[in-house]
């Protein structure tokens, strides 16, 4: 998995309202984007199931 500052994992504290897309389901070929606000917490994907998702950023952040 990358682990770049473009990527979070799941259970960590959501920094920048903005889409994140699920990196595990991109590696089947899903695009899977989810809409997170600021201080929330990165969720479980439940399109692929893992527990211990991989999110990235996707668009610009601090969007409203
Ligand atoms: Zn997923």
């Amino acid at each position: 998995m990358p682990n770049s500052s473009d990527t979070f994992k799941t259970g960590e504290i959501v920094l920048f309202d903005g889409d994140y897309e699920c990196l595990l389901c991109r590696q089947m070929d899903k695009t899977t984007v989810r809409t997170l606000q600021k201080g929330r917490i990165f969720p479980s994907c439940e399109a692929c199931g893992t527990k211990d998702g991989t999110y990235r950023l996707t668009g610009r952040p601090a969007r409203k």
